[in-house]
């Protein structure tokens, strides 16, 4: 399996390249940001970790916007050990921690790291194992229609400014490729999984991300 790459050389090996639909001369073109293709599901201009949980979606909907944290160990940052994690390949001997994760298969979309810098694992066309057992709006398997983005941190420490930019950039992105995912459609882990799951948790400062997407889109 491949193993992450840099943003712009990792286009070139990202899944959707080998049948021709990221070409690497549409990458860093902007060098500022990132381009999420509707077609491909796949984000220009991000690092790509390509991870093997994903399947297909029932139904091929897309129209739920899942917000997550991590941290590998838990509150440590920039360890490459969530992208390991995400790969099945985490080495159980080098934390206690480990040893209790090691085994489960799941994945998200994407993760912003502290720095802001943004890793995709699956692609948005395909169903990534982020959510588990879940119900938004009485539908439960939110697997099946949601896209999960994992924010590097933990329910308590407050996240970056550059993370804030990073989640209202891809935000946008998705809405744009999935009008479907309205402001109203994104939500916390902890909104779909109660008394299971906490994240992002209470340092996440909502009223700043939705009135940055809300400014964003009156422009
Ligand atoms: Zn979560």
């Amino acid at each position: 399996m491949a193993i992450c790459g840099a943003s712009i050389a990792a286009s070139d090996r990202a899944p959707g390249a080998d049948h021709g639909i990221l070409g690497a001369n549409t990458v860093g073109v902007e060098g500022i940001g990132m381009q999420l293709d509707p077609a491909s599901g796949w984000c220009h201009g991000v690092q790509v970790c390509p991870s093997p949980n994903f399947n297909e979606r029932p139904a091929g909907e897309i129209s739920l916007l899942v917000i997550h944290n991590i941290s590998l160990p838990p509150a440590q940052f920039a360890t490459g050990k969530v992208q390991e994690f995400f790969q099945n390949r985490l080495d159980v001997t080098e934390h206690p921690y480990f040893a209790g994760i090691a085994d489960l298969r799941v994945s998200a979309h994407f993760l912003i790291e502290r720095d802001g810098s943004v890793t995709q694992f699956v692609s948005c066309l395909e169903r990534a194992w982020h959510a588990g057992v879940s119900m938004f709006e009485g539908r439960e398997t939110c697997n099946d229609f949601s896209v999960g983005i994992e924010l590097e941190g933990t329910d308590d420490l407050p996240f970056t400014d550059a993370q804030y930019q990073a989640l209202i950039t891809l935000t946008r992105q998705l809405q744009t490729a999935f009008p479907a995912i309205t402001g109203a459609r994104i939500c916390g882990h902890s909104d779909i999984a109660p008394g299971r799951k906490t994240d992002p948790g209470p340092a996440f400062d909502w009223a700043r991300y939705r009135a940055a997407l809300a400014q964003e889109e009156g422009q």
